[in-house]
């Protein structure tokens, strides 16, 4: 926290921070995988340079430079011994400073956790996939809240398209933009498969993170020799597909069986998506040799 490493439970905040009221922090949701010589960070000065544009997005003066923050995520993973791989969370956020919304007179404070986390929705759901719903909350206007920063307050958007769909029965929400393409689901972006083409929404005009597993999803399957594009897309698009998968640091790479109850393709996981999946795990835990250059190693 604020440059130096603080135990669990001393890593406190004012209740009258501002970030805890106004939603004005960014974040980023990185993993370490093991490999055989170490703990590797996955693209970790990529998630950094998103981290400090969604700061400089909302204003935010981060008080550490890139290299810091990179440094300081290495010693994260290392002092606590983590060599089994991690979840790592960066967070710039405006800490206690004087109440009211104006931000500019609270102090940018930056913390980063990391801990042991499985993946986000679950081995089954990785092994067999998830059922997902169009969620009834559309994405946000990006000329309301800035989509392309990371921002906390951004979140509230997703968590509760994420209690609408889990209330509902389903496992995840795919929200679509206010113009009523699909957009992304609440915290990955999505990919559909017909005719052996992959294509996922624009992230400029969707409100969809740019994201950083999307860009290794579309780099494997462009080494895989197939198709993939940006092109809006519409909910029956997902009915009929033949596969539609989900991609983000925390899920990592899922397939989604069911939209609103319509079998995707034959309702379990796809071949491509099973290729780009086994592809995608070989490659964070360094196995891969055309993309060692994505992995920072801890040791
Ligand atoms: N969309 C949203 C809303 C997210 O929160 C995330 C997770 N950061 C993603 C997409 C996927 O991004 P990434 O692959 O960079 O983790």
């Amino acid at each position: 926290m604020d440059g130096e490493l603080v135990d669990w439970a001393d890593a406190q905040v004012h209740v009258l921070s501002h970030t805890m009221h106004y939603g004005s922090g960014v974040f980023e949701g990185i993993r370490a995988y093991p490999t055989t010589q170490g703990p590797a960070i996955f693209r970790l000065r990529d998630h950094v340079r998103r981290l400090v544009q969604s700061a400089k997005i909302l204003l935010l003066d981060v008080p550490f430079t890139e290299d810091e923050l990179v440094g300081a995520c290495r010693d994260v993973v290392r002092a606590n011994d983590l060599s089994d791989g991690c979840y790592l969370r960066p967070i710039v956020f405006l800490g206690y400073g004087e109440m009211g919304l104006n931000p500019l007179p609270c102090p940018v404070n930056v913390a980063i956790a990391a801990w042991p986390w499985g993946t986000y929705l679950g081995d089954d759901g990785v092994a067999n996939g998830v059922t997902a719903k169009i969620s009834s909350w559309r994405r946000h206007d990006p000329n309301a809240v800035p989509t392309a920063a990371k921002s906390t307050g951004m979140y509230l958007n997703s968590s509760l398209a994420k209690v609408e769909a889990i209330k509902a029965g389903y496992d995840e929400a795919i929200l679509l933009a206010p113009d009523g393409h699909v957009s992304e689901c609440t915290g990955e972006n999505l990919f559909v498969v017909r005719d052996g083409r992959l294509r996922t929404p624009p992230t400029s005009d969707s409100g969809a993170l740019d994201g950083i597993t999307q860009q290794t999803v579309e780099t494997i399957v462009a080494d895989m020799g197939l198709e993939v594009t940006h092109e809006p897309i519409i909910r029956t698009d997902l009915y009929t597909a033949d596969e539609v998968f989900l991609t983000g640091t925390a899920a990592e790479v899922v397939p989604i069986r069911s939209v609103d109850d319509r079998a995707v393709g034959e309702g379990r996981p796809g071949p491509i998506t099973k290729e780009i999946q086994e592809t995608y795990f070989a490659t964070v835990r360094g196995q891969v040799d055309r993309y060692k250059d994505w992995l920072d190693h801890v040791e």
